[in-house]
């Protein structure tokens, strides 16, 4: 096992890509899972605190270590089994998304949430319970863990299991060391929108849930068992342009409640980009119209025998909805996807390196509301936005009323500004009942507005289930709460 105890050999693992800067006074880069359980076992004997680290493409800081020692799963990267019949891939939890998509490429099914940057690690992205654009067709990661294999603070190992259910409002799961850890469930009311906010805790819900978007807090994740999705036989894709927002949400309205003959959602993914984000990203992409003030992407997934009748029909419904139908991008083959895939990706990566070179953290909206509120809330946050005088961006997942607004503030003064903004935006999505996280996380630089979202009891209630895992409490301190 590496071991690296001067700072700057690992000063790039003391911050993530929300820019916030922590310390620790040693790494650790486990190579097997054993080395994985001897290093818990040491820090939990010599009452380290233990924050675990995975491809550090985190926005909230939840990776960042305050002190103590960093243990890196990057080196855990094997992918352990594969069952094409049962569609099921077990993998180590350092395993990125990269690396799965690629021992896919070849193979009859995909696994289906694409958190954007696919750098991330599988392990990074159930602690986060993260999203991506398909999620508005195939939901978060939490739909897609079939098993988890955890280890606590104290050295015990869990194995949980998609069957095991909690019973009549109680929480309990046995150790492989035969310790019970069991609780009383609280009652707790989340947002019905998609929601990456602390514990999940539900009377008769599933064992394995409580440890996806626990952002390292309750235990480490070496090893999970994912489910997999069959292909579609085919995918159509499209980047269409409007001269103005309202034009580009009645589109969305539209597309977002459209079936299929088997009355599924008819698109997977729906993503905005609002004016900003075009000027920026329009360097990597010169066919944006030039008087376009906002953009659709949308997915479809098709056969071969129904793919001309509904390219027909979405260029008609376009048509009604915009001037520039006729500049829409049409995506077909695997080359023409990337286009769109890397136009999108680029986004969050010039929003990131803007932030890093600004020197301020970054200030950016990860907040869903319910569809009713969503026309409302957008105008709230583009009109605050734009008073502000402050430079943003405001693009995501909008099939799922869930949008990243981005402020880059230029000076300390604007930093405030915008720091009071963000906390407007908040209370807003607060006021809608909706998340003030939708998939990034809370990590260390949301806390308050967490707080501000489920109240201090509820902390509270939180706090004492972690301890009932993490007895020393040791693990991912300063994350939640
Ligand atoms: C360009 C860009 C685009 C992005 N797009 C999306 C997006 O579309 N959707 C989305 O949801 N997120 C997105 N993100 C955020 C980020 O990619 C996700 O949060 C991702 O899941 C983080 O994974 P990671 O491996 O980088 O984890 P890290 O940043 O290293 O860690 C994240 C959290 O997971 C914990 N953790 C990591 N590994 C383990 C483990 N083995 N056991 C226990 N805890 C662990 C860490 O302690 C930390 O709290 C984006 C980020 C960037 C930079």
């Amino acid at each position: 096992m590496i071991i690296k105890d001067n700072i700057d050999e690992f000063y790039s693992y003391l911050t993530d890509a929300g820019n916030l800067k922590g310390y620790a006074v040693k790494l650790f880069l486990p190579e097997s899972i054993n080395e994985l359980n001897e290093t818990v076992n040491f820090c939990f004997l010599n009452n380290l605190n233990i924050t675990m680290s995975g491809a550090g493409t985190g926005t909230t800081g939840g990776r960042v270590a305050l002190d103590g020692v960093i243990i890196s799963s990057e080196k855990l990267n094997k992918i352990i089994s594969f069952d094409e019949k049962k569609l099921l891939i077990e993998v180590e939890s350092g395993v990125t998304l990269n690396q799965i998509y690629d021992f896919l490429a070849d193979k009859n099914c995909f696994y289906a949430p694409n958190p954007t940057e696919s750098n991330s690690t599988i392990g990074g992205n159930i602690a986060n319970n993260s999203s991506g654009a398909r999620s508005f067709k195939y939901g978060p990661t939490r739909n897609y863990i079939q098993k988890l294999e955890i280890i606590l603070s104290n050295g015990d190992v869990l194995n949980l299991d998609r069957n095991q259910k909690a019973n009549d409002n109680i929480y309990e799961i046995i150790g492989n060391s035969g310790r019970s850890y069991k609780f009383q469930i609280p009652n707790f009311e989340y947002p019905k929108t998609k929601n990456s906010t602390g514990y999940f805790l539900n009377d008769g819900m599933d064992l394995i849930d409580l440890f996806i978007g626990n952002e390292g807090t309750l235990g480490i994740i070496s090893k999970v068992t994912l489910k997999l999705t069959e292909k579609p036989e085919n995918i159509l894709g499209f980047l269409a342009f409007f001269e103005n927002y309202e034009s580009s949400l009645e589109f969305v309205n539209y597309l977002r409640n459209q079936k299929t003959n088997q009355n599924e959602k008819l698109c997977r993914l729906i993503e905005f980009f609002d004016f900003h984000s075009l000027a920026l990203i329009n360097k990597k992409m010169q066919s944006i119209p030039k008087l376009a003030q906002a953009a659709i992407w949308f997915e479809i997934e098709s056969n071969h025998e129904n793919s001309d009748a509904i390219i027909e029909d979405i260029f008609t419904k376009i048509q009604e909805f915009t001037n520039l139908a006729d500049d829409t991008i049409l995506a077909q083959s695997q080359n023409e996807h990337r286009l769109l895939t890397d136009f999108r990706h680029a986004l969050p990566l010039e929003v990131n390196d803007i932030v890093s070179k600004s020197g301020f953290r970054k200030i950016g909206t990860d907040t869903a509301v319910p569809e009713k509120y969503f026309k409302e809330f957008f105008e709230f946050m583009n009109s605050t936005f734009i008073n502000s005088g402050i430079e943003y961006v405001i693009f995501g997942h909008i099939g799922d009323c869930h949008l990243h607004g981005n402020l880059f503030p230029k000076n300390q003064t604007q930093f405030e500004i915008a720091l009071e903004i963000y906390k407007e935006i908040i209370k807003k999505t607060i006021e809608f009942k909706g998340s003030v996280s939708a998939e990034h996380g809370i990590g260390k630089i949301k806390k308050q507005y967490f707080e501000m979202m489920i109240g201090a009891d509820n902390i509270n209630k939180m706090k004492e289930i972690k301890k009932i895992f993490d007895e020393k409490n040791i693990l991912g301190i300063g994350n939640l709460f």
